[in-house]
């Protein structure tokens, strides 16, 4: 299993984190300041810790810092927000590996771990996912049912690679917000309700099953 440091001093993105990681089959260790971070960030220990820049005590950059010239080389993901250019540039400069500006959706967050902790085991990638006759290929982003094209947008795509990623599962609101839409939307929103139609409305009225007070399903 791969074993992720979350180092994030916001208690609501660190459970947003969390949350979405752990039901991505990650394990997952949170600390909210720089000093146990560099404490705890050895490479037997984790395969991979996100990193905000803003913390207390010791921030991200002391943390890249410390963790690197002490020859510990586990992908490092940054967490920047969104005007911090420089800090940006200097992170990677530090020994970051990548990085992600605050707001972000989960899926983008999710991408750039898998690409960076692939190469140490972990199952190869899927390229294509498949639930009944629908199919989506994630490297040329195309979609197709019963063998036919399926034009969608971006973020109908999210949201069906989402629900493709999790077949016969039943996903909250919730849970479909956080992963596409980000932790920064806000939960009363209907948006999910709205897209989950637009998919019916593309794939077939009966490829996403409403599961009363709980939410929607995708299965064969
Ligand atoms: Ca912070």
């Amino acid at each position: 299993m791969t074993r992720i440091l979350i180092v994030e001093d916001e208690e609501r993105i660190v459970s947003f984190l969390e949350k979405g990681l752990r039901s991505n089959g990650y394990s997952t260790v949170a600390v909210g300041d720089g000093d146990s971070a560099v404490a705890l960030a050895r490479d037997d220990s984790f395969d991979l810790m996100i990193l905000d820049l803003g913390l207390p005590g010791l921030d991200g950059r002391d943390v890249l810092r410390a963790v690197r010239s002490r020859g510990e080389r586990l992908p490092i993901l940054v967490l920047t927000a969104r005007d911090g250019v420089e800090d940006t540039v200097g992170s990677l400069e530090q020994g970051a590996d990548d990085y992600v500006t605050k707001p972000f959706r989960f899926e983008e967050l999710l991408a750039r771990i898998r690409l960076r902790t692939r190469s140490d085991g972990a199952a190869a990638e899927t390229t294509v996912l498949s639930v009944g006759r629908v199919q989506l290929d994630l490297r040329s982003r195309r979609a197709t049912n019963a063998e036919r094209t399926v034009e969608l947008t971006a973020r109908e795509f999210a949201l069906l690679e989402t629900f493709m990623r999790h077949p016969g599962h039943v996903l909250s609101r919730e849970q479909l917000l956080s992963h596409v839409w980000g932790y920064d939307f806000d939960p009363g929103s209907n948006v999910v309700d709205v897209y989950v139609r637009y998919l019916r409305r593309k794939l077939g009225e009966g490829t996403i099953e409403t599961v009363r007070g709980m939410g929607y399903r995708m299965s064969d």
